[in-house]
This record gives C-alpha cells, structure tokens and sequence, in this order.
C-alpha cells in the first residue's frame, strides 16, 4: 500500500511564481525581445571584471565578516556622505547583504511582529508583501495613481493607527517610474513624527534619477533617517544584477536588529565579489555620477522609437523602466496583454496589476529600457506595428 506523501499546509497559499520569472520563461519560450524583467543586456564595467578576478586569485576565497567586508563598507560610507550630506558609521551602521531582496527581508523580518501594521504603497514591490505576511504582519496598502502615482498625505494619515509598526517605501519607484521629492519625506516626517514608527526605504534605483534636483534619499532627512533602514543594490548601479550585492544603512540599534536576522539568513556575502566592488567605488565615482546620463540616453532613444506607435509613453523619472499605455490597442487586461505581445509582437513586458491588490483597471505595462540601442531599437520597430 502506497502512503500518501505530506502535504504541508502552505504559510502562502495564494503566492505564485513571480512575474518575472514567469515572463522571462515566456519569453525565451516564444524568442521574444526580453523587455520584461530588469536586467540589462550589457556587462558592467571591465575593471569590475578584473578586480573579481584577481581577488579570487589571490585567495580572498573564504567567509567575509558577518557585516560585510571594512573595505567595502567604508566606500559605502564615503559614497553616502558625497551624496546625502551624512556619513553612517561604518562598523555600526552598514550591513552587506545578498542583494537588497536580503536587505527588505531582513530589515522587515526585524522589526514586523505579529499584528504590527505596514504601509505600503500599490503598485508595490512583489517582495514586501510576502515578507511583511510572514513576519505575521497586516499590510495596509495606500493605491497611487498614475500618472503621477503621488501620495495622498491626508489618506496616508487616515491609515496610520496605534499598531503602525513600519513605513514601506521605494524610490526611484519601481514600476510607476516616479520619485519621492524632499517635500514627500518631509510630509512623511510630519505624518509619523508623533508614533512610534519606522521607515523601510527601498533606493535600489538611487543612482538612476533623471530629476533635476537628483534622488532625494531617506539619508538626506536629519530625523528620518534616525528611524530608517535605507537599501540599495549594486546589481542595478553595476549592471551586474546576477552577483546579487546589495547593502542597508540604517543607525546603530535598527543595525543591530536587522544583523540579527542576516546572520541567519545568509551569514556573510561572497568575499571577492565585496573587494571588487569596494575597489570600484573608490577608483570610479564617475561610474556612479554618470549613471543618470548613461540611462537618460537610453530612455529618450527609446521613448523617440515608440513616438509613432499608439503606445502612450507615462513620463519616466528614475530607473530603467518606463510606462507604456496601450488603450488604443487594445481591451485586453494587462496580464492577456503582455502574453498577446510576448507571443504575436515578440516583445516580453511586466503588467502593473500584478503589484496591486485592488483591481488596477489601467492599462498599462512596464517596458526594460537597460538594453544595447540594438534591442531598444528592434524592440520598438515590432512595438510600432501594433
Ligand atoms: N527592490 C526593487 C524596487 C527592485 O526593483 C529590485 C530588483 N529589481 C530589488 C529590490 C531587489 O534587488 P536585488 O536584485 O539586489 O536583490
Ligand atoms: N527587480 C527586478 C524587476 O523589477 C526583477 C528581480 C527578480 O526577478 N526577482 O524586474
């Protein structure tokens, strides 16, 4: 007699795979042009290469501190005081991690305890959600509209309540493609300055902001940051998505709690790959400084592509990404939509809904401008005849 095998009773019973990964197959599946999970098409810098090179060569193969490597976090350090006008504590304040998907993890399985509220914002990042459920978390998910996905501080104050544990927010802002202004942390300030609340601010994109003012940062505020745990990713600011290196910023006590969690999660980070990027952010600031400039480029080769098709192009403020509108297209929803195109068009595209948990009746999709001009270009030749 055959036994059953155990099923377990699953602590996410309505999560799938993520549309990501579910595009991407769909995408190689049908040969499409691949414009739906962000990645770029081209490598990173060739220094990076080498310096990954030579420190595994010269034996850099073991564990690395538990916090990431001085070297690195040091860089990290110096960067943040360039640019945000504070400089963490190097030793205290700054933890390497497996990515910044490490980081949100760890950041929110730190501070979400059972019946804690999270705010977040729809369309919202598909890893918040699961994490903030696990933890035992409710989220309370404020809806942004496009086009300018803006935040509505009135509704935001409404939703706060005496069980608001942490604040979940992410700029450059993937995937609307909109930033938060001083004036939105300033606001966030004010609406939470009199609880006893925390910020989770998801800045992966922080090197790739085409406002003028440049990306305003949860670091940049004086009182926020004293209860922010910022994060970032050097997959997106190296063109390296596939090292998986990302890091948070956060003061000495979030710090503390925050290790806690990635000391079990993953212990350390790989060692080589961490002096690399250490010896690039101290031999090439200008990688970072010029990023706006080298994805501007590629969003307004872009964007001038797709002027004669019926898409209807949402202004793009930050990332690589950017809106396309395609009502005139068609009625499909977003989800039939992006399958129709990946398989009839050939070009693979994200659905907004999907980061939603209200039904989002726009029609819009996200489109991966981090290509060579090759791609853009032949993406947005099949793009023009629908
Ligand atoms: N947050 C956002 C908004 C992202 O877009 C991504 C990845 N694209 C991540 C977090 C995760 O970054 P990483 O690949 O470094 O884990
Ligand atoms: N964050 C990337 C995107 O938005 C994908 C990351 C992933 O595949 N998990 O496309």
């Amino acid at each position: 007699m055959s036994q059953d095998p155990l099923v377990p009773k699953s602590k996410l019973p309505t999560l799938g795979t993520t549309i990501f990964t579910q595009m991407s197959a769909l995408a190689q599946q049908y040969q499409a042009i691949n414009l739906s999970q962000g990645f770029p098409d081209f490598d990173g810098p060739v220094e990076l290469q080498e310096r990954l090179a030579c420190h595994v060569r010269k034996g850099e193969n073991q564990y690395a501190p538990m916090t990431g490597v001085p070297a690195l976090r040091e860089a990290i350090a110096d960067k943040t005081a360039e640019l945000y006008g504070y400089k963490p504590d190097a030793n205290s304040d700054i933890t390497v991690t497996a990515g910044a998907t490490e980081a949100l993890y760890a950041a929110i399985t730190a501070l979400v305890r059972p019946g804690d509220e999270v705010i977040c914002f729809d369309p919202s990042y598909d890893s918040y959600a699961p994490a903030v459920m696990l933890a035992g978390g409710v989220l309370k998910r404020i809806a942004l509209h496009p086009p300018a996905f803006h935040v509505d501080w009135q509704a935001f104050a409404s939703v706060i309540s005496p069980r608001t544990r942490l604040v979940i927010l992410n700029t450059p802002h993937n995937p609307s493609a909109t930033v938060w202004r001083q004036h939105d942390f300033a606001a966030l300030w004010q609406a939470i300055v009199a609880h006893e609340i925390y910020v989770l601010s998801d800045e992966v994109y922080e090197h790739i902001c085409f406002a003028d003012e440049g990306h305003a940062s949860v670091l940049a505020h004086p009182h926020l940051r004293q209860r922010a745990i910022a994060v970032s990713s050097f997959g997106k600011t190296y063109h390296m998505t596939g090292w998986k290196v990302g890091y948070c910023v956060a003061p000495a006590a979030l710090s503390a709690e925050v290790r806690k969690i990635h000391q079990f999660l993953t212990f350390a980070v790989n060692t080589p790959t961490q002096l690399a990027l250490a010896d690039i952010l101290r031999s090439q600031p200008q990688h970072y400084r010029q990023l706006p400039d080298f994805y501007r480029a590629r969003r307004d080769r872009f964007v001038q592509a797709l002027a004669t098709s019926r898409f209807e192009i949402l202004p793009c403020e930050g990332t690589y990404f950017l809106l396309a509108d395609y009502h005139k297209i068609s009625d499909l929803d977003d989800v039939s939509f992006c399958q129709w195109l990946t398989k009839e068009v050939g070009v693979a595209a994200i659905p907004l809904s999907v980061f939603c948990a209200d039904p989002f009746p726009h029609k819009l999709i996200r489109l991966c401008f981090a290509k060579q001009d090759a791609t853009l270009d032949q993406a947005a030749e099949r793009l023009c005849q629908c």
